[in-house]
């Protein structure tokens, strides 16, 4: 079960967020919105930059480490300087099209070409509760795409074509086996 937005989290709790993978179903579950001032918020979001750069990820979402709240945080250049959170984002000014590869922290071992928006404008709230209005081309409207597609339930594995999840077959059998035995290990 998804963690809902407004409930507490303790410093345990944050420091144990881990990355889940496909096809734990709390991948699938929307995010509720958030406020900046819900105190673990910035806790969540500075352990969430942490678990994105130990996997050399460039985007990771809330839902991603199980919590279906609305935000994501990305660094797509890899400076630590460029670390950004996104609070309630929602993208506007969609333009141009174009495909790219994509792979995704949640489904490791699995790419596809997707297609997305060449051009896209970001509207968020930071962590200081602040409105943030950010265009982006290239990768990283890609990334935010990526992430805000997390945020609405949805993964690559929604938009790649058939002929690349057919190339992913056996690796997502692997992932479903290895998310059953975890179940089952962890029932009492
Ligand atoms: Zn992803």
């Amino acid at each position: 079960m998804a963690v809902p937005a407004q409930s507490p989290l303790s410093d345990i709790e944050i420091a144990r967020l881990r990355i889940i993978n496909y096809p734990d179903p709390r991948l699938q579950t929307p995010g509720e919105s958030i406020e900046h001032g819900n105190p673990p918020v910035a806790r969540v979001a500075a352990r969430m930059i942490e678990l994105m750069r130990a996997a050399h990820g460039i985007g990771l979402a809330a839902p991603q480490v199980g919590l279906s709240w609305r935000l994501f945080v990305c660094n797509p250049s890899g400076e630590p300087h460029d670390d950004q959170v996104y609070l309630n984002p929602r993208l506007t000014n969609l333009e141009g099209s174009l495909d790219g590869e994509e792979g995704c922290l949640s489904i490791p071992d699995v790419t596809g070409v997707i297609r997305r928006a060449a051009r896209v404008t970001l509207v968020a709230t930071n962590l200081n509760g602040r409105p943030v209005e950010r265009s982006a081309e290239g990768l990283v409207a890609r990334c935010w795409q990526h992430e805000v597609d997390h945020l609405d339930g949805r993964l690559i594995l929604d938009r790649m074509s058939p002929a690349d999840k057919l190339a992913a077959r056996r690796v997502l059998r692997q992932l479903e086996t290895a998310y059953r035995r975890g179940q089952a290990a962890s029932r009492p």
